[in-house]
């Protein structure tokens, strides 16, 4: 199996069943992340224990890259403190934008399998949401993200 048909595999396992799919009642933050231009649509859930991710859900609707990129981010940044998971989001947007030197990508671990959405400008977004969404999870209060700051605004969220 060449590297490519594995990262393909992966990433329709996580689609299948992803990892810390589940409503989380008692997070520090919820913030719902939105990518228009695909109809992604997920709400992340983050549990901040001191400066420390403590744990880290989702649920929503999405296509596949979203689903899996949210599945793997989870569980990729549990147990880890702010300024990693920021780091991690910093390598991992390079990668997924084609920026990040192969050296350097092996740090990544299974996240990785998204590398492929490079070649593919509207994959980056699908790709990217749930990373948004902790950014502004770990940078705020509530609050809601798009992949598009310019255009019209969402409709408000019931209950947000
Ligand atoms: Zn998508």
């Amino acid at each position: 199996m060449s590297t490519d048909a594995l990262y393909q595999e992966l990433i329709l396992e996580h689609n299948r069943k992803p990892r810390n799919f589940r409503e989380m009642p008692d997070a520090s933050r919820t913030i719902e992340g939105r990518n228009p231009l695909c109809g992604d649509a997920l709400t992340l859930w983050v549990k901040l224990e001191n400066d420390t991710i403590a744990d880290a859900s989702f649920k929503g609707q999405g296509c596949a890259i979203s689903k899996a990129s949210a599945s793997l981010m989870t569980a990729a940044v549990k147990g880890k403190t702010r300024a990693e998971a920021e780091e991690l989001f910093e390598r991992f947007h390079q990668l997924v934008t084609g920026t990040l030197p192969e050296s350097e990508q092996k740090s990544l671990g299974s996240l990785r399998a998204l590398g492929g959405v490079s070649k593919f400008p509207l994959r980056v977004k699908c790709a990217s949401l749930a990373w948004h969404a902790l950014h502004s999870a770990l940078a705020s209060d509530d609050s809601e993200v798009s992949t598009e700051r310019e255009g019209p605004e969402p409709p408000p969220m019931e209950g947000a």
